[in-house]
């Protein structure tokens, strides 16, 4: 790696007198258009009042009210279609700067820690929680602050998901999500790390425990594949294993080697979408000499945050617009030679290259329905869910959310589809419970009066 600082998060945060400043510009709209902008519907204008008065605890526990993790939120969301694009100022180009102000308050609090939950207590019911992304971190702090006892099964050996492995750390911080995820074991959720469900155990083997329901937040770990021909050589690698290779070099798990990207590679990059933007500045930050991001429609049709773009561009990273791979031709070892590019549809041309890195999407891995009865899927390997109640699969108690179930696009909206069927969750095993309790007194009276 060229030099670790690199990967310092790319950028700043408030001081206190600034952070006062910015929200001291807020309008205190009375129809908030930022509120309407974000997908949780935090009550923005009220804990930017309390921050533009100094009350950064009251502040803190207004967002703690709708958000799990507001210092990833802060830092992740694409406020600039949400809540920013919404705010009445952002016409005159002068929007109040909302994830900056979410991000200063929440790491304010860890670190003055102003404000502590108490453990409830946890008589409500159980829930097992499958995988610990954004969507499993939601239920288990809404159902844990609910009185539920609630179990995390992570196959990774540590917690986070994708905001461990999937986002790199100069946009954010492993600290941070650290953090985020000790305040939700602070509520007496238990994590269980490097437990597969569906290898180490199952679905029936988790209702054989006990749990009254099951929650599967396990997102999309199979990546999609284009049929390039020689697409299967070893110079050709999955964006999502790359950055977690990334991830784990970092956290020392790993060699410098086993990442692949060796300095002064010449890498390309298929696809526009953040996860293309994050791995192509991640390459760079590992040495790369150069990165190419090919994408095969236009710039005002990649899914990727137009920040993201303009920051990749300022670091380096060259865009070749409607353009598509056609071959990939392997060398000696396990590099590339080069790969076959055409533009619009003209005649191929070679382009030298040492790596290509593919990141078009991905879908569900099959793990835990394939070791289950009774859970459907769509064609794409998505689970299958009720409106009714929120979020149920084709089994009776296992729910799902997030992007398992191909609903929610990003973290924040992740977490808004896992709220919803939190509630949902709450309701069946609130009920379920009571028809256990009437089954039970029932049997009860008969004893007594047979
Ligand atoms: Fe403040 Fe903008 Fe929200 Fe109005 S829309 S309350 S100015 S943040």
């Amino acid at each position: 790696m060229k030099n670790m600082n690199e990967f310092k998060e790319v950028s700043t945060s408030y001081s206190v007198a600034e952070a006062v400043r910015e929200a001291q510009r807020c309008l205190n709209c009375k129809v908030p258009g930022c509120k309407k902008g974000c997908p949780i519907s935090q009550d923005i204008p009220e804990w930017i009042g309390q921050l533009s008065q100094g009350n950064f605890g009251n502040a803190m526990s207004i967002i703690n009210a709708k958000s799990n993790l507001p210092a990833v939120c802060g830092r992740v969301c694409a406020h600039e279609r949400q809540c920013e694009g919404h705010c009445v100022l952002a016409k005159a180009g002068k929007h109040i700067n909302i994830g900056k102000l979410e991000r200063f308050i929440a790491d304010f609090d860890s670190k003055a820690g102003l404000t502590h939950e108490g453990i409830s207590e946890k008589s409500r019911g159980s829930v097992a929680v499958i995988g610990s992304g954004p969507a499993g971190l939601t239920i288990a702090g809404d159902m844990a602050r609910k009185g539920f006892r609630v179990e995390i099964f992570e196959m990774e050996p540590e917690p986070g998901g994708v905001l461990q492995f999937g986002i790199p750390e100069y946009r954010l911080p492993r600290k941070v999500v650290d953090r985020e995820i000790k305040k939700i074991e602070n509520l007496g959720v238990v994590f269980h790390l490097s437990t597969t469900v569906g290898r180490d155990l199952t679905v029936d083997d988790l209702f054989d425990r006990g749990f009254d329901a099951i929650f599967m937040g396990t997102g999309t770990g199979r990546p999609r594949r284009l049929p390039i021909e020689g697409a299967d050589h070893p110079g050709v690698r999955q964006a999502i294993w790359f950055l977690r290779r990334v991830s784990l070099y970092q956290s020392g798990c790993i060699d410098r080697k086993e990442v692949v990207i060796s300095e002064g590679d010449h890498i390309a990059v298929i696809g526009c979408g953040n996860t293309a933007i994050d791995a192509a500045r991640t390459a760079l930050r590992m040495g790369a000499a150069s990165v190419k991001v090919i994408y095969h429609r236009t710039i005002n049709e990649m899914s990727a945050l137009r920040s993201e773009y303009e920051d990749a561009v300022a670091e380096g990273v060259e865009f070749i617009w409607k353009s598509s791979v056609t071959r990939i031709i392997g060398g000696p070892d396990d590099k590339l030679r080069s790969i076959f590019v055409s533009t619009d549809g003209s005649e191929p041309v070679e382009m030298p290259l040492d790596r290509l890195i593919m990141a078009v999407g991905s879908v569900p891995a099959s793990r835990i329905v394939s070791t289950t009865a009774g859970i459907e899927v769509d064609d794409h390997g998505y689970v299958l869910t009720r409106e009714e109640p929120y979020g149920m699969t084709t089994r009776r108690g296992v729910f799902a959310g997030g992007d398992v179930t191909n609903r929610p696009a990003t973290v924040v909206h992740a977490m808004r589809d896992a709220k919803q069927v939190a509630e949902s969750m709450i309701r069946y095993i609130d009920a379920k419970r009571l028809m256990e309790q009437l089954s039970r007194d029932e049997a009860d009276m008969s004893r007594t009066n047979p």
